[in-house]
C-alpha cells in the first residue's frame, strides 16, 4: 500500500468512525479528495486506490488534471470561489459547483450547461462565521438564493455548503455546522428537495459528521500540507 492509499484509507475510517459514532450510516457521507495544488499523478494514485471524487478551487488547474485523467471518469467538484468569466468552463466541464453564492452565477451556469450532459449539481455556499475574507451569502439570504437557484433548468441545486471560521474545540466547531443543517432543515420545510451538506475538512470532519454532513472535502489529510507558491 502506498504512503497516500493508506492516508485516504485512515480518512475514510474517520469517516465511518465518527458516523457510525452519531448514529449515522457511514454510506451517507461521501468523501470529495480536494487536490488542488496537487498534480494529476496524486489524483491518479487517490483513484488508483478507490477514490472516485476530487474537488479543485481554480479552475485551470482542475480543468489540466480532468483532461490528463479523462479516461478514468472521476467526478469534478468546483469548490472554490466563481468568477462570472469563467462559469463556461464549470458548466462544460465539472460536475458539481459547492460554491454557488450569487444569483447571477448560478444562472450562467445554468445558460451555459451544455445539452448533452445532467445538470450540473450545484450547492449553495453560506458563510455561516461571517468571515469577510470568505466567500458565501449571509444565512439571512441563504433561502431566497436557494429557492431562486432551484428554479433553474440545467442545474440540480443539492444543498448548503459552508467553510466556517477555523476553531479546535469540538463544541466549538460543531455550532457552525449546526446552524447550516438547520438553515437546511427550514429549506426542505419550505419545500426544497435537498440531499447535500457539504461540510467538514481534514481538522473538523468528525464534528460535521456529527452535525449531518452528507459530503466532507478532505485535502491535507490525505494528500499532505499544500505548498504556498
Ligand atoms: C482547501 C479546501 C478544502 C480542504 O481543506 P483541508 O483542510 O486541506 O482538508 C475544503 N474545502 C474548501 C472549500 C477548500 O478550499
Amino acid at each position: 500500500m502506498t504512503l497516500l492509499s493508506a492516508k485516504l484509507q485512515a480518512v475514510l475510517a474517520r469517516i465511518a468512525s465518527a458516523a457510525r459514532q452519531y448514529g449515522r450510516d457511514p454510506a451517507e457521507v461521501r468523501l470529495v479528495a480536494v487536490s488542488k495544488t496537487w498534480p494529476a499523478a496524486c489524483v491518479r494514485e487517490a483513484a488508483l486506490a478507490g477514490q472516485t471524487a476530487f474537488g479543485e478551487s481554480f479552475v485551470q488547474e482542475g480543468l489540466d488534471k480532468a483532461s490528463e485523467l479523462h479516461a478514468l471518469g472521476l467526478d469534478w467538484h468546483f469548490i472554490g470561489s466563481v468568477q462570472s468569466n469563467k462559469t463556461r468552463l464549470l458548466a462544460e466541464n465539472f460536475d458539481w459547483v459547492h460554491s454557488v453564492d450569487r444569483l447571477r452565477i448560478a444562472e450562467r451556469l445554468s445558460e451555459q450547461r451544455p445539452a448533452s450532459l445532467p445538470p450540473l449539481s450545484v450547492c449553495v455556499q453560506v458563510n455561516v462565521s461571517g468571515e469577510a475574507s470568505k466567500g458565501g451569502v449571509c444565512p439571512a439570504a441563504a433561502s431566497a438564493l436557494a429557492q431562486a437557484v432551484a428554479l433553474l433548468p440545467n442545474l440540480r441545486l443539492r444543498g448548503l455548503m459552508t467553510v466556517p471560521a477555523r476553531s479546535d474545540g469540538f463544541l466549538e466547531q460543531r455550532r457552525p455546522f449546526r446552524l447550516l443543517r438547520q438553515l437546511s432543515e427550514q429549506l426542505q420545510a419550505g419545500g426544497l428537495a435537498l440531499d447535500t451538506l457539504s461540510m467538514g475538512m481534514s481538522h473538523d470532519l468528525e464534528a460535521a459528521i456529527a452535525e449531518g454532513a452528507t459530503l466532507v472535502r478532505v485535502g491535507t489529510a490525505i494528500f499532505g500540507e499544500r505548498h504556498k507558491a
